[in-house]
């Protein structure tokens, strides 16, 4: 465990905005539905005893109908949330694959605090039996909890992977390992947990 019960409890807050890795499905009706921030939070119970997550819902829309003006928008949030909220680890947020790279980069631009911000997004949607969405939800709110992932500005988290959103950028429309930083390599890995 990467806590002790004499330390303090790290606050995530987990930001959702939409896309694949919030595709879930209405189980009464079976047709695909997007899942809030909570639902997806709840996909990833294995960590709930040694991290304290909050929960947000900014936007439920495909990451294709982002605009510069939503974007400032979430950027402005992350910047409101780590000015008022010193108890806060590190932020997540989910976000579709198609335009990640770019609402990543402008919050990088937008942001000087330490703690981490971290991405997360899917290429294979929650309602799928072998989705990628939970694994990397689960390790970007581990690297949004981790002293070492300070002063890295924002990340994004896929395929174990954690790259600069400075440099990542999407390669492929639906294989998991499809997010790239090119000759600067990623910045780290989450390795079997840690
Ligand atoms: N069309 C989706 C989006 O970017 C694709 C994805 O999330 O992987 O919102």
């Amino acid at each position: 465990p990467a806590f002790s019960q004499s330390e303090p409890i790290p606050v995530v807050h987990v930001i959702g905005t939409g896309g694949t890795i919030s595709g879930g499905f209405d189980p009464e009706t079976g047709r695909p539905r997007s899942l809030s921030a909570q639902d997806l939070v709840d996909l990833v119970p294995a960590l709930s005893e040694r991290v304290e997550i909050e929960e947000e819902d900014f936007s439920r829309i495909g990451s294709s109908s982002m605009t510069p003006e939503i974007q400032f928008r979430l950027a402005m949030r992350v910047r409101e949330l780590m000015s008022t909220r010193e108890d806060l680890s590190g932020i997540v947020i989910t976000h579709g694959t198609d335009s990640l790279e770019e609402t990543a980069f402008l919050i990088d631009l937008l942001y000087d605090d330490p703690r981490p911000v971290v991405f997360a997004a899917a290429q294979r949607a929650p309602r799928v039996s072998d989705s990628d969405g939970p694994r990397n939800l689960e390790n970007a709110i581990r690297a949004a909890m981790s002293l070492k992932a300070r002063n890295m500005g924002v990340l994004v988290s896929l395929n174990e992977d954690l790259h600069a959103a400075r440099y990542v950028t999407k390669s492929h429309s639906f294989a998991v390992e499809s997010f790239k930083s090119g000759k600067k390599g990623m910045v780290g890995s989450v390795d079997n947990g840690s």
